[in-house]
């Protein structure tokens, strides 16, 4: 086996939640609704990063550590 071929350039994306075929620029999946990315090295559409679910995670442990103090520690 020689080295590997040059990138493949990928017509459609596909959807990392269903599996549906997505053009290359689309932002939602026409099967699922969710918000999918950019097409990967195998073709599947990347899953966007939650920002806004990190964010309410990092708030919740925060209540939890805070209601922990408050509730034993203090
Ligand atoms: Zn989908």
């Amino acid at each position: 086996m020689g080295k590997a071929k040059a990138k493949r350039v990928f017509t459609f994306k596909r959807c990392p939640y269903c599996f549906t075929n997505l053009s290359l620029t689309a932002e939602t999946c026409l099967g699922c609704h969710k918000r999918v990315g950019k097409v990967d090295r195998f073709g599947l559409a990347k899953k966007p990063i939650n920002y806004l679910g990190y964010l309410a995670a990092f708030m919740w442990v925060g209540i939890f550590i805070g209601y922990i103090w408050f509730a034993f520690i203090r």
